[in-house]
């Protein structure tokens, strides 16, 4: 860390905090630090060049008794911290998907660490609580959903499903709240319906939410990764027949390994037949909704009852941030307010308090780096980032397409490519490819990951961090092939 202040020692005093004097010197140090990562983080590798046990093998095992100076500190970052980071703002990070912070989404979290409030309440926080309110409110009309759709922020996608889930409990009026599951015969068994391409987090939720694994049904998919309705409609109607109770669809628009969508639109007819919450995971594709010819991804979502998406994963706004949209506020109260005399409020009944909505009291300030992030980029400068993100995934689908070695393994909706080199013996794809994979992570100039799509190792390129050019691209794509090369000579 270069530019930190040498000749001064920042201790901390005997009693209270670090001077105002030393904050103000050594914060001016650590935002150039941070400039000059963004500047030089091309000469970093994308995934860290560590062993597992390397960093912990450097850190003393036992807590500081006295305080050190901050500039120790500081270097020690510099030198065992960094090396040790997967680094997620690296234009060339293309795995999983790529996502990354933005300067006012870390100005946001800088002022929201220092702000500290613990937004449980309305008047333990009222600008945290209001300022969520009109920020989720510009989210919803960015995205093209109708006002009956009430946002409020989780920390991510997992928690705003489980959160969705268990309104959709509520729904089903069997006073589940007040008496539980266990140990009901008069409780039928409820079942959750995904499709086999969901993500793992609904499964999590189902867990956790008491339903058990059994509580979850899982639809086949068509050949393009998205939920067959017919097998959904016929699975309900066997639960049924079975006496079972289903309550909840989760239907995915943009699925984890290759960004399918289920029809939302053929869904919505079968889930108000049977009175059930349908619930839309569309914790990555949800923010290219914001990009008005892509709008159409959320058709159908007017019908629907809750809807996730997460501004962490492609709004440039740092982790963490999942906003969670829904239609049945009352549901989502009911299952989760709780209020003890000690937080009792003379306002309550005419304001919003967070912790009437979830598993948690307090709540981080995240809406000020949403809001910061909105205000600094416009609807139009987030809208055309992700629109060139698109636009990179689909040239680099397209030199997959034209290459006789190599070939796409599911559509490209949005900005995320799978493919795979074809081997020229069938036999040994899986191998070449998770070879081909190792080496590009290996080299440290671009980071992808994979998937298995009809029991096929498959690659995948996500294109979403605010860095990333079509030189990156272009990049890549040939050290994929120089990569392809070795793999074949071997
Ligand atoms: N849903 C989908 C479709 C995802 O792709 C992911 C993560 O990639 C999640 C949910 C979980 O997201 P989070 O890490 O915010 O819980």
């Amino acid at each position: 860390m270069g530019r930190v202040s040498k000749p001064q020692s920042c201790v901390a005093p005997p009693l209270g905090d670090m001077s105002a004097e030393d904050f103000r010197r050594l914060g001016h140090d650590l935002i150039d630090w941070i400039a000059d990562y963004f500047e030089n983080i091309e000469d970093r590798p994308v995934l860290a060049a560590i062993e597992p046990g390397d960093l912990k093998a450097q850190l003393p095992t036992t807590p500081p008794t006295r305080g050190e100076p901050m500039e120790k500190i500081v270097a020690d970052i510099d030198r065992l911290i960094v090396p040790a980071l997967t680094h997620w703002s690296h234009p060339s990070f293309f795995a999983y998907f790529a996502t990354s912070t933005s300067a006012p989404g870390i100005f946001g979290e800088l002022l929201t660490a220092a702000f500290d409030n613990k937004a449980m309440l309305w008047r333990t926080s009222p600008a945290s609580t209001e300022l969520e309110e009109v920020t989720l409110d510009w989210l919803r009309q960015m995205m093209g959903l109708d006002p009956g759709m009430i946002g409020i922020i989780y920390d991510t996608a997992s928690v705003s499903s489980l959160h969705a889930i268990a309104a959709a409990r509520e729904g089903v009026e069997q006073r589940i709240r007040e008496e539980g599951m266990s140990g009901r015969p008069d409780l039928p068994l409820l079942r959750v319906y995904v499709s086999e391409q969901a993500h793992s987090s609904i499964e999590k939720a189902v867990i956790t939410l008491g339903l058990g694994q059994r509580g979850l049904c899982k639809i086949p998919t068509d050949d393009k990764f998205r939920m067959d309705v017919r097998a959904l409609a016929e699975a309900i109607n066997a639960d049924k027949r079975n006496g079972y109770l289903p309550f909840c669809i989760v239907a995915t628009v943009g699925t984890t390994s290759t960004s399918s969508m289920d029809p939302v639109p053929e869904i919505v007819p079968i889930s108000e037949e049977h009175a059930m919450w349908l619930h839309v995971d569309a914790a990555y594709a949800g923010s290219a909704a914001i990009v008005p010819e892509f709008r159409h991804i959320l058709e159908g979502c007017e019908r629907v009852d809750s809807i996730v998406t997460n501004p962490h994963k492609w709004l440039f706004t740092p982790f963490d941030l999942s906003v969670l949209y829904c239609r049945h506020m009352d549901l989502l109260k009911r299952a989760f307010s709780l209020v003890p005399e000690y937080l009792r409020t003379p306002e309550q009944e005419k304001v919003r308090s967070g912790s009437d909505y979830g598993v948690q009291l307090g709540r981080r300030f995240r809406a000020l780096k949403l809001w910061m992030v909105m205000r600094y980029f416009g609807h139009e400068g987030l809208a055309a980032r992700i629109r060139e993100h698109c636009r990179l995934a689909r040239l680099f689908a397209s030199w997959v397409e034209q290459s006789s070695d190599w070939e796409l393994m599911a559509p490209v909706p949005l900005a995320l490519v799978c493919f795979r080199a074809s081997p020229e013996r069938e036999g040994d794809a899986d191998a070449l490819n998770e070879a081909i994979m190792h080496g590009v992570n290996a080299s440290g100039r671009a980071l992808v990951s994979h998937t298995r799509l009809n029991d096929k190792l498959t690659l995948r390129l996500s294109v979403g961090n605010i860095r990333t050019t079509e030189k990156h691209v272009r990049e890549v794509w040939e050290l994929l092939n120089e990569q392809l090369s070795q793999g074949r000579a071997q």
